[in-house]
């Protein structure tokens, strides 16, 4: 048994394992078969994650074979392919009872303050996994994690989107481009070309450098969260819009208030996603997602998976396992 630890040396390792226990009657026995690598992994990974500090067993976005399950597991059975949403929730405070359970107030993830999914083999509660319908297979299932993102910041919008900016084409941009294909005009404002490339061929109307001035819209996302980008959105966004943040901001962040309160311009949040938003995801998988997977590499080259992330022209990253049902 082995798992994939981002070290306190700031290496990638792939260390032995002790061997998972027998899953109680509530948990499943999974095999993880591909985990896709996420910019808030190369945070930990780098020490500028703001809360979570290494050594940690990476490993959120994770599809994975299910092995084993316990007598009271109705979610998933042996065989199946899953994926598994990486955010522990109660379901029992206030927010997990009227299904936001993305705002629970014991919310963790698996992979940050709680251990990862990289491993050989390893045991979640039932209520986490999310059985994968027929005919997707483990390198699109595993996107459902950052494909959830998008959906959920969509949903955070007010349902007529009219048109859309969407500040940063990297996997949440080009998430969030995938969950708004319905708008009626979508401009996205990225400063790498593939990835506007990509942008593009996944429905994008218009694809813009951070230089060029975007068109007025209604709804903002800004998939980046910082002081800049934070001001293209509020500059863009027209009287009555929305600007909805995506991104992860490094700090507090000042924003164009005079312009916000005069104009009745709301900002949002948006954090992560619920089960409902997973689900949603895997009953209809945007078409095209698969292109966001731009790199596929076996578990033993974990260390390499995380290097070839900083090239700017990757998007998604994966680590495989064998399946075991391959
Ligand atoms: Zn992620
Ligand atoms: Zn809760």
């Amino acid at each position: 048994m082995s798992q994939i630890v981002l070290g306190a040396d700031g290496a990638v390792h792939l260390e032995p394992a002790p061997p998972p226990p027998a899953p109680g009657p509530d948990e499943v026995l999974l095999a993880p078969v591909r985990i896709g690598i996420c910019g808030s992994d190369v945070h930990v990974l780098r020490k500028v994650h703001p809360f979570i500090a290494p050594p940690v067993v990476t490993g959120h976005e994770c599809a994975a074979r299910v092995l084993a399950a316990g007598a009271a597991v109705t979610s998933c059975a042996p065989g199946d392919l899953v994926v598994v949403n990486p955010l522990y929730s109660c379901g029992t405070c206030p927010a997990c009872r009227r299904g936001a359970t993305n705002l629970c107030s014991h919310a963790k993830v698996m992979g940050f303050a709680l251990p990862g999914l990289a491993r050989d083999r390893v045991v979640v509660e039932g209520r986490f996994c999310h059985r994968v319908p027929p005919g997707i297979p483990p390198r699109l299932a595993a996107l459902t994690e950052p494909l959830a993102v998008g959906r959920h910041a969509v949903g955070r919008a007010p349902v007529n989107l009219g048109r859309v900016l969407i500040v940063g084409g990297g996997p949440v941009g080009l998430a969030v481009l995938l969950a708004a294909r319905h708008a009626e005009h979508v401009t996205l404002v990225e400063p790498v070309r593939s990835k506007r490339d990509l942008a593009a061929a996944l429905g994008a109307t218009r694809v813009i450098t951070p230089d060029e001035t975007p068109p007025e819209v209604d709804t903002a996302f800004d998939c980046v969260a910082a002081a800049p980008t934070l001001a293209t959105a509020a500059a863009a966004t027209v009287p009555g819009g929305t600007i909805v943040v995506v991104g992860v901001p490094r700090s507090a962040t000042e924003l164009a208030l005079p312009r916000l309160q005069r104009w009745e311009i709301d900002v949002r949040g948006t954090g992560l996603y619920t089960g409902a938003d997973i689900d949603a995801v895997l009953a209809d998988p945007p078409a095209g997602a698969e292109r966001l997977v731009t790199a596929d590499l076996p578990a033993d080259r974990a260390a390499d998976a995380f290097a070839a992330t900083a090239d700017p022209d990757q998007i998604k990253v994966l680590i495989g396992w064998p399946d075991p049902a391959a």
